[in-house]
């Protein structure tokens, strides 16, 4: 037997890991578009804050993967899936042949249109590298600004204020968010951060950058803004043309069912990339966390390997913004919700908002009331309604 994994992600590595652990002999190749072993991207920020040294964010060794007898090809992106002869085209020219492959792929960062030394983007450990070698070269004179509003310009907010470095923040939407949290939940977040001295500027669509080949400022609907490191944090957008191009359905992400098998034979997918059917909250879901990446890595190795084994786990993500917590459980999708329950307020520092479909729980945002996170976990995963848990909140 051959896997074949694209993607030397948690999803792709841990996918691998247990499928050696299943299958002493079989051939297991993965594909991986980086040069990197296996590194945390959850550790990137503690790096980048110097909380600890860049050989801490690795989680394998490139040893390991002969140790485990598991073929690592780096530096080589597929380009062509042909699902009826079972090969993969590389950048590299070869084709790569496989009985069962998995598509791990992940989140490929959004980029904007210019580029100038300045734009920083936060996905990968070069990136990381990048923002900490334009921090040395520009030392005191350092202007940091963000564009975006999610959990990467979370990040870079607190990267610049770790640096004491003043902070400019630009976003689309009227707020943080603006597809899974109310208005209210996102007037907490912009509250809190200009409280913190980030001077937020919401509603703002990016026009263009400014400078020579250096970044000096940005110009935005709203104004125009100096910067001389603007962090990039609009979303994911991977590239699956080749992927569709084989007949792979796609929707946001690489569609597939609880068992994490795509509609081509023999092809599955797992981690950021997956969009998958969820019984549990009974949608099609994509969901970009660590846990879940990891989850689905070791579930999809059984179902390839003939245990067919259904995806169920309710995962979260968790982080903060200048001290104020910040926790996404479940499917927290506002469109997909019939009702959303709101607990807490401005005043009291703290809003979580649960997610009610079909009479049950299936998500939480939880932003300031981290202690709320057990009960909706368990909700969802019991299929409870929020009446039967409501006494659990304070
Ligand atoms: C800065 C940062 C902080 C984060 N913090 C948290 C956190 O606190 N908590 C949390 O739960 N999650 C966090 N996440 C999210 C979490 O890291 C991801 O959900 C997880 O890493 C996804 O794993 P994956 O294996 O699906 O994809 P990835 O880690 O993206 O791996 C996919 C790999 O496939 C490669 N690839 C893509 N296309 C091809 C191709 N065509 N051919 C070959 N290789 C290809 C990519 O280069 C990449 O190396 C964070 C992410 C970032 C970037």
């Amino acid at each position: 037997m051959k896997y074949f994994i694209i993607g030397g992600g948690v999803a792709g590595t841990t996918a691998a890991e247990e499928l050696r652990k299943r299958d002493a002999s079989s051939e297991i190749t993965i594909l991986s578009e980086e040069h990197h072993p296996l590194y945390s991207r959850v550790l990137l920020p503690h790096y980048i804050k110097g909380k600890i040294p860049r050989e801490r964010v690795f989680l394998k060794r490139d040893t390991w993967y002969a140790q485990q007898n598991i073929e690592w090809i780096d530096g080589v992106l597929a380009t062509h899936l042909d699902g009826r002869n079972k090969f993969v085209g590389g950048s590299d020219g070869r084709e790569y042949s496989y009985d069962k492959l998995l598509i791990a792929t992940g989140g490929e960062t959004r980029s904007i249109e210019e580029d100038l030394r300045g734009v920083s983007y936060c996905r990968t450990l070069n990136d990381a590298d990048q923002f900490l070698q334009l921090l040395t070269e520009q030392g005191k004179t350092t202007r940091g600004a963000v564009y975006g509003g999610g959990f990467i310009a979370c990040e870079y907010i607190n990267f610049f204020a770790h640096f004491q470095i003043p902070i400019t923040l630009a976003h689309r939407g009227e707020h943080f968010w603006t597809r899974n949290l109310l208005p209210e939940t996102g007037k907490l977040i912009a509250k809190h951060l200009i409280k913190n001295n980030v001077d937020l500027h919401p509603n703002s669509i990016l026009e263009r950058l400014e400078g020579d080949k250096e970044l000096e400022g940005f110009v935005t609907s709203t104004g125009r803004y100096a910067a001389t490191i603007l962090g990039i944090g609009i979303g994911i957008e991977p590239d699956f043309s080749w992927i569709r191009e084989a007949g792979v359905e796609v929707g946001t992400g690489v569609k597939a069912n609880e068992f994490l098998e795509t509609n081509i034979p023999d092809v599955y997918t797992a981690g950021d990339i997956a969009e998958f059917d969820d019984p549990i909250t009974g949608r099609q879901l994509q969901i970009g966390n660590w846990m879940n990446a990891m989850t689905q890595g070791r579930i999809v190795a059984k179902s390839m390997s003939g245990e067919r084994t259904s995806f169920q786990i309710v995962s979260s993500y968790a982080t903060n913004v200048l001290g104020l917590e910040i926790i996404f459980v479940g499917d927290v999708e506002r469109a997909a919700a019939e009702e959303i329950q709101v607990i807490g307020s401005i005043e009291e520092g703290g809003i979580t908002q649960v997610f009610e479909r079909d009479g049950r729980v299936v998500g939480g945002v939880l932003i300031g009331r981290n202690t709320d996170r057990t009960p909706i976990t368990k909700a969802i995963q019991e299929r409870r309604s929020f009446r039967e848990i409501s006494s659990s909140f304070s």
